[in-house]
């Protein structure tokens, strides 16, 4: 049987953007960027859809209007959204491969130190991966875009940024000790975009990063090998391939995390009291909670038990 798989190239953009010159961003004295970055060219619109051969491994242009009207038609909308995610799109409903252009990138960071991975952390979804780093470092932008949002967020992001990257893609960064951008800010790859701190919720200075797409977050270790601090797999032109099965694979997670219910602990329950209520096991809840069979629950504590 022959099969064919048709690979959208989905890359969204700013109709008209002028960059401004790297220089003119606000920079802390001590602070300049030491990063030769470069004009990053505007992908042209009629371009953003490929379709991709599997057989052959050829990219042809073509074109999905349909579709890159209701995209752009997105991004217009929520161009200044204070929102995380304003685009509210399941990532079911986007093409099953999309590639993103990551010609122009910068590693945001000197620290390389993954201090906590992406993905189901205790009863939370962990959205980003979080990298040690000294307080004051130096913070860049991984990719050319514009800054949609910043904002302090107590006991949460602390002061974070949210970019709009011309490739698509989304990046929200955290726990800043200062940040030196502002809404509609257009940045370049490795533009400094603040210095890394611990504010938030944080017990120690870290940088958390996050790509999202469309709202959609993924795991930053697929995009970005953390050993090398190179992009991984950019295979086509420059091009990272995002498929929904591999870079979304968390989706599961989600979806179960979704579903969980949680019991407070009251006055002389244990763990085995919990289990039996809600027909399960201790086993099964130290796994949901990330707890020892014998760690010492406390009142009023949330303990999944589905
Ligand atoms: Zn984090």
């Amino acid at each position: 049987m022959k099969k064919s798989v048709i690979i959208i190239l989905l890359l969204v953009a700013f109709p008209i953007l002028a960059f401004s010159d790297p220089t003119t961003l606000p920079l802390s004295p001590s602070e300049t960027p030491n990063v030769k970055t470069e004009e990053h060219n505007i992908p042209d619109l009629t371009s953003f859809f490929n379709s991709y051969d599997q057989a052959s491994g050829n990219i042809a242009k073509s074109k999905n209007d349909s579709l890159l009207d209701a995209i752009s038609s997105i991004y217009d909308n929520f161009s200044e959204s204070t929102l995380i995610n304003p685009y509210e799109i399941e990532i079911s409903k986007l093409p099953d491969s999309i590639f993103i252009d990551c010609n122009n990138y910068i590693y945001p960071t000197k620290s390389n130190h993954i201090t906590s991975r992406f993905g189901i952390r205790g009863v939370r979804f962990h959205h980003g991966i979080d990298i040690g780093i000294k307080y004051g470092d130096t913070i860049r932008s991984p990719f050319a875009g514009v800054v949609r949002h910043t904002n302090y967020q107590r006991g949460g992001y602390g002061k974070y940024i949210i970019i709009r990257h011309h490739n698509g893609l989304e990046t929200i960064m955290a726990h800043f000790s200062h940040t030196l951008v502002s809404v509609g800010d257009s940045i370049l790859a490795g533009d400094v975009v603040g210095l890394g701190g611990s504010s938030g919720r944080s017990t120690g200075p870290h940088l958390h990063l996050e790509f999202r797409l469309l709202g959609n977050s993924f795991n930053p270790e697929k995009i970005i090998n953390f050993k090398t601090t190179e992009i991984k797999n950019k295979n086509f032109e420059g091009n990272f391939l995002i498929t929904i099965a591999d870079t979304y694979s968390h989706q599961g997670d989600l979806e179960e995390l979704k579903r969980a219910a949680y019991h407070r602990v009251r006055s002389g329950e244990t763990l085995s009291h919990i289990a039996r209520r809600y027909g399960t096991s201790v086993r099964r809840l130290c796994a949901l909670n990330g707890l020892k069979e014998t760690s010492i629950i406390r009142i009023g504590q949330r303990i999944r038990y589905r």
